[in-house]
Parts: C-alpha cells; structure tokens; sequence
C-alpha cells in the first residue's frame, strides 16, 4: 500500500539535503540516514506511544530535493522515486507535449482538491530513474553548458547517452533524442561502408569505448527502445568481452549491475562461436596467399603473416579488430595489399550476416 501524504496540513517532508555524489548521471543520493533519523524521532516517546508513532510513519513521505535541478521560481514538482526536480511547467510544457499533458492532468486534480502539493507546487510522479531524470532536464534547460552536447569528438558516458536516448524517447524531445542516438549509430554501424566510415574517423563517441561493458547496456538500450539496427555490432562487441563480463554483467558507478537476459546471453555466446569459426576460415584463406615472386620483396613477409594468422587463429571471434598499418614497415606492399584485399572480403561478407549470425530479426 502507498503511503500517504498529509496534504491538508502541508506538512510535507521535503527534506533538504545538500547531495555530493556527483559521478556521471548521479546529482544527489536518496540518504537512507535521513530516513532513518525520522524514523527514529518518530517512535522515540516509549511503547505506549509506539502504535502512533507508527500510524504517523505510515502517514508522512520523506522526499529529497535534486541537488542540480531546482529551480526556486518552479511551479511544478516532478518526482521520481522520492526524489524532486523543481522545474517550471511553461517550459517543460513547451519542449515536450508529453509533459505538457502530465502537467495539465496534475494542476487539474490540484484545482478539484486533489493530488499532491509539495512546496506549494502540483507534483508529477514519473516512474522515471532520479539520476536519468537530472542528465535530461540539465540537458534540456541547459544544452549549453552540458559538456557534450554537439561535441561528438568529446567522448560522453554511455549512462549520459542511455539516459537521453531513454528520456529523450519518452519524452519526445527531438533534438535530445538526436544528440544522443546519434552517438550509438556512429559506434554501432549497420552496414559496412558505416563500419568503414567508424574505423576511419578518429572520434570515440562514448568514452571508454568499446570497453566497459557498454555493450551490453546497449544491447539492453536497443531491445527497450525499439532500436534494432544497432543489435548486429552491440552484439559483435558484446563477444569481444570477458566472457564473466557476459555472463554476470558490469558493475556501474552507482552500484547496479548492467546484464544480459539469459536469452541474450545465449544468443551472444552462440554468435561468438560462429564468428570464431568465421575468422579460423579468414585466416586460412590468408595462410594459403602466395606472394608473387617479382613483386615480392621482403624476406620478412612469409614470417610475420604467419605469426600474424597463427595470433588471430586461437579462438578469436573478432574478425574486424586486427589491421594491417602494423605491417607497414616490414612486409612488402604486394603483401599486404593482398592480405587486406582478402580479409576485406571476408569481413564484408561477415558484416552482411551479422544479425543471421546472432539470430536477429533483419531490419
Ligand atoms: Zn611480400
């Protein structure tokens, strides 16, 4: 059962805590201290008085203010998960025709004696993530002076692109949406000339890609958000992670664990498999190239394409990863044009079968 707020007396529990926790996406932290401390000041007068105590715990709601969004001339509260953004109901309806509903729908039910008044303002519950919620109104009041928004050569955190892409969606605020899918179709490309074109460019896009397990908060992004073109390389990267990291997912800053389903879990282990098998008949293609001996002019060539081969051969599933700019001064030009002429063949074709390969639904 939900418990309830005296909205008659006004006595609301917002409770004021000035928040530090300030790693990505997360502008303020619930204080389990505080609620604790009101607790204990609420059942502090003995055990006669205890069954009161308890009806007014059950009775009052503590929320916490966020930290960043709070804005003192807001006319609107959101909250999510007992935390409340302050914000001002013109400009989110404006941005947003979503919003713009929530909020009519709640000064409605104020005027008719309903709803909640925290801080003399309406109150919107979202059921949104708290720190998800503050990367997008930042972004939203405040592109500006968000440290990546329109800078794509500067490499954001996956939680700011998953919470914009997310909100942005949601929300249906174009632009955010934009900004942020933008950066996950430029590091999961659909197609090979895409992929080529990522190789090519020197931008990362996300920060610490394509470690950090990020792939599997993509994968996870996209089967939420309905985006199916990024499945095919979210899943090939997902293979080219410790397989405990696929098995047990990745701890984020904030404490939760980031993980697969079991079904996809399966379904990347089953495509690692098959990419390993793409890749040992890769290099054996390469492993039976002979040079031509006019052209051919490096002792060295023969030695270091078979070291070359014999490296990617042992269980290696990623056929994109290796390239041949390492070759450039000790094997000869014949060589290694023909060596990148066929694995570029090969990587196309494999390219082309990526969502076959993992079981996907062609798009
Ligand atoms: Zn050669």
């Amino acid at each position: 059962m939900e418990p309830r707020v005296n909205i008659n007396s006004r006595q609301m529990f917002l409770q004021i805590n000035n928040i530090n926790n300030m790693s990505v996406g997360s502008d303020f932290v619930s204080s389990p201290q505080a609620q604790r401390q009101s607790r204990t000041s609420s059942a502090s007068n003995g055990s006669k008085q205890r069954s009161s105590a308890t009806d007014r715990e059950s009775a009052t709601v503590t929320y916490y203010r966020s930290a960043n969004v709070w804005y003192e001339d807001g006319n609107i509260m959101l909250v999510a998960q007992k935390i409340a953004f302050k914000v001002h109901r013109s400009f989110l309806g404006k941005h947003s025709s979503v919003f713009l509903g929530m909020i009519e729908t709640a000064s409605k039910q104020r005027s008719s004696g309903k709803g909640l008044l925290l801080d003399d303002c309406p109150t919107v519950a979202v059921k949104d993530d708290p720190k998800e919620l503050a990367i997008f109104l930042n972004m939203l009041y405040d592109p500006g002076n968000d440290p990546y928004f329109r800078m794509p050569h500067k490499p954001a955190p996956i939680e700011w692109v998953s919470a914009l892409v997310k909100l942005g969606e949601q929300y249906q605020v174009q632009h955010i949406l934009d900004e942020a899918l933008n950066r996950l179709i430029c590091i999961c490309p659909y197609t090979f000339a895409e992929y080529k074109l990522m190789r090519a460019t020197t931008y990362t896009y996300i920060k610490d890609y394509p470690r950090g397990g990020m792939a599997i908060t993509i994968i996870n992004l996209a089967r939420s958000q309905n985006l199916p073109t990024l499945l095919p390389f979210a899943f090939y990267l997902c293979c080219q992670l410790p397989v405990d990291q696929v098995l047990h997912g990745v701890n984020r800053d904030d404490g939760t664990v980031e993980k697969l389903s079991s079904d996809e879990i399966v379904r990347c282990l089953n495509g690692k498999e098959e990419l390993v098998k793409k890749n040992v008949l890769l290099m054996q293609s390469l492993h039976s190239y002979r040079p031509n001996k006019e052209r051919h002019r490096k002792s060295e060539c023969s030695r270091l394409a078979m070291s070359t081969i014999a490296h990617h051969s042992a269980c290696c599933s990623d056929i994109m990863g290796y390239d041949f700019s390492a070759w450039e001064r000790c094997v000869c030009r014949e060589c290694r044009t023909a060596h990148e002429k066929i694995a570029n063949g090969a990587r196309e074709k494999v390219f082309s079968m990526l969502a076959d390969i993992f079981f996907l639904m062609k798009v």
